[in-house]
């Protein structure tokens, strides 16, 4: 395969176009995500055959595709009327020795004396297709198949016309993921011929990568995993192909860092007496140890001349804002101003006012040292958003909240000093540069996050910042207390958990329950047994919270009415929120003692975790309720494992451990566009720490990324953004 300008060969091979391989089945490639060979040859099999063996045929789910390897038990025809026009049935007992499939095949009769040909009892061979149901039982309709013999030899197929010779060659057979248009034979085939118009491509990296890890080379690697002779060579196959996503993140990431240190800023050192004292001198409470150290780590980086680039990552509450503003006050004693980025609305008004309490007449602005503070949203009139952008222009105002409208061409600063991003999963890298043009150097950027994420993912997606993370929670908080209720099997503890929300009520506490999603699924409204917030909230009518102030908040209300109802649940003028996850970040209301989680299942543990932090917020114990039906497999369990602990790290850990395959960065970010098909961040952790070893070598030897793979791989990477 042909080599392109100072490309690597490899990676130039890697990134044709599936169609060269496989001609007019690349829509059906497309269609499973396969573009490039290099897709392709990270598509391995989910798993392998050896000898014998047969598919278990008692665990087949209807309406999935499989591709089981079964035996023939029995052969009955049913042909048609005699003649060419004569269609009818093969029905066929697929036995895998202990279980049987039925499958049926329609066709002429011709067809049907081709099939039974091959269709002997005793048989073995591949079977693939859609799983039906035919009188509650599973069966195969009209699938297709190739008969294997006992060394993995091809026999014979169901298209009389295409030989699988080449596919089925004796050793173990991968069985590929695959769909009903692209059965694992094609996909093997492909992977082949794949292999062979590879032939003996030079590696990617060059020798001393390869050195330092124990993996094969590329090729070695892909015969092992698409064509393995024995079942052995199999994992130190996948595991170079893991490494490889690894170390093209790991390299993307290191030649980012060190672009970095060539932004220059302008160095912000607070004054002794400035804001940032003043601000200091009036907190009504002491810094804990974690927030002081992340404070200094962020003081050191704004004094220097190389832009900050950092990840302040905590628990929920754990205290973040409040360092963040510091580090703001700072940069606003230097004459700069720092902007607050959003990702909605709601967390943009709670900013600014949760910024403009904590200041108090330090936000009044002009006089007595203190500084403006402004809002500037997408959902503000044009003379609000005139104001706004006036005193931002001027710099009048020392600190700007906002949302995506802070991105706009229309906002100019005076002199940004400081980007805060909250909640980065949220937010592209191409958004956060967005506003760090707007000014004339590089401004700092300090990025929040309250999803507590593992090293491993930390270090893949979060790999281009440094990172400091508050453990603590500030003393004060209260404890909160989650229960696991299992309404399918007790019904009437639904009824007791509202009972015991109106007793909180009455003791004057106030209580959010939050469901999945904010209408019925499909046709059904069910008021009795329904998840959804508009039934849960006409369900509660009846209920002993019939009698309190009920309010509803959802993100498709307008936006003053999510404002109105936020603004009132906050100030106590309702007892109780009935709301979608729109309150998971940011939402601070310390008199809110109790959740309820309807169908608690139907959520990340990440997710419900940021959702119970909303409560034992102030001085009163809290009560998370998570109800739930034990509807999938392993639910409840996941339940209890968040009910066992507080610890976001831990529960990060957990959540990645269930996610399945395929979807392993899954809400913290990523997903199969990444390229990152084979790396799994918690089993691999060391491969990517290996990876980022290894990437941060070349940057030393090779600054410039002039070693051609590390190049494409860096080239590659812009192409799939890791942030959306
Ligand atoms: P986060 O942004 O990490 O969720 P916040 O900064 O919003 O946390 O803090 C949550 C609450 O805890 C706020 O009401 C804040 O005023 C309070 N708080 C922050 N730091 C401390 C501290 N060191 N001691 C006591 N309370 C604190
Ligand atoms: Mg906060």
């Amino acid at each position: 395969m042909a080599l392109g300008g100072w490309r690597s060969e490899a990676y130039a091979a890697l990134d044709q176009r599936i169609g060269l391989v496989v001609g007019a089945q690349d829509k059906a490639f497309n269609a499973m995500g396969i573009h490039t060979v290099g897709d392709l040859m990270h598509h391995v099999p989910r798993r392998y055959v050896v000898g014998t063996e047969l598919s278990d045929l008692s665990d087949l789910q209807v309406g999935t595709h499989v591709a089981v390897l079964a035996r023939v038990a029995e052969v009955r025809p049913h042909p048609g009327p005699p003649g060419k026009k004569g269609r009818g049935r093969l029905e066929v007992q697929l036995t895998d020795g202990r279980h049987q499939l039925p499958a049926t095949f329609f066709g002429a009769n011709h067809l049907l004396e081709w099939w039974q040909r091959s269709l002997t009892p005793g048989a073995r061979g591949i079977f693939s297709a859609k799983v039906g149901e035919f009188r509650g039982q599973p069966q195969l309709g009209h699938p297709d198949y190739v008969i294997v013999d006992e060394q993995g030899f091809f026999v014979a197929g169901s298209d009389r016309n295409r030989s699988m010779a080449s596919v089925f060659r004796g050793g173990p057979i991968g069985i590929y993921p695959a769909s009903a248009k692209l059965p694992t034979w094609d996909i093997a085939e492909a992977a082949g011929l794949t292999l062979h118009a590879l032939g003996d491509l030079p590696d990617p990296w060059p020798a001393w990568v390869l050195a330092a890890t124990d993996l094969p080379p590329l090729v070695e690697a892909l015969r092992a995993v698409h064509r393995p002779t024995e079942l052995s060579e199999v994992a130190s196959g996948l595991e170079r192909l893991a490494f490889d996503e690894a170390l093209e993140v790991q390299l993307t990431m290191a030649y980012r860092r060190a672009d970095h240190t060539r932004l220059a800023a302008e160095p912000r050192r607070a004054a002794a007496d400035g804001l940032l004292s003043a601000f200091d001198a009036r907190l009504p409470f002491e810094l804990t140890r974690g927030q002081l150290q992340v404070s200094r780590e962020i003081e050191a980086d704004l004094a220097g001349r190389v832009a900050m680039q950092r990840l302040l990552q905590g628990e929920v509450g754990s205290g973040k804002t409040v360092v963040a503003l510091r580090a703001m006050l700072a940069v606003v004693d230097t004459g700069g101003q720092a902007a607050l980025l959003a990702p909605t609305e709601v967390l943009a008004a709670q900013h600014f006012h949760s910024i403009t309490t904590m200041l108090g007449d330090l936000a009044a602005g002009g006089m007595l040292g203190g500084t403006r503070v402004v809002l500037l949203t997408g959902s503000m009139t044009a003379a609000q958003k005139k104001k706004s952008l006036l005193a931002i222009a001027s710099g009048e105002a020392g600190i700007v909240v906002g949302t995506h409208a802070l991105l706009s061409e229309t906002v100019q600063f005076a002199d940004l000093g400081l980007v805060v991003v909250d909640e980065q999963h949220r937010f592209g890298v191409e958004q956060r540069n967005a506003l760090t043009a707007k000014a004339d150097l590089h401004p700092h950027v300090l990025v929040m996050t309250a999803t507590p994420i593992p090293r491993s993912v930390a270090l893949t997606i979060y790999g281009d910042l440094e990172v400091s993370t508050l453990r603590e929670v500030p003393a004060g908080r209260s404890d909160v207390t989650t229960t696991v209720v299992d309404v399918q099997a007790h019904p009437r503890w639904v009824e007791r958990a509202w009972e015991r929300a109106r007793e909180e009520v009455a003791s004057g506490r106030q209580v959010f329950v939050v469901c999945p999603r904010i209408s019925p699924e499909g046709e059904a409204y069910d008021p009795l047994n329904g998840w959804s917030l508009e039934e849960v909230a006409d369900r509660l009518r009846s209920t002993p919270l019939g009698e309190v102030r009920v309010g509803v908040l959802h993100g498709q209300l307008p936006t003053e009415e999510k404002d109105r109802v936020m603004a009132g649940f906050a100030a106590g003028e309702l007892d109780v929120l009935v709301a979608t996850t729109v309150i998971e970040v940011g939402v601070d209301v310390p008199n809110a003692s109790m959740m309820v989680v309807c169908d608690a299942g139907r959520f990340g543990i990440s997710q419900l975790h940021q959702l119970r932090g909303r409560i034992g917020r102030g001085r009163f114990p809290g009560l998370c309720l998570l109800l739930a039906a034990a509807r999938d497999e392993g639910g409840l369990e996941r339940l209890e494992g968040l009910a066992a602990t507080r610890d976001g790290f831990a529960l990060a850990d957990l959540d990645l451990q269930q996610r399945r395959e395929g979807n392993v960065l899954g809400t913290v970010q990523a997903g199969s566009h990444t390229g990152m098909r084979l790396l799994n961040v918690t089993r691999d952790a060391d491969l990517i720490g290996l990876a980022r070893d290894i990437a941060e070598r070349a940057v030393r030897d090779d600054p410039d990324a002039a070693t051609p793979g590390f190049h494409d791989a860096i080239r590659r990477m812009a192409l799939v953004s890791l942030d959306e």
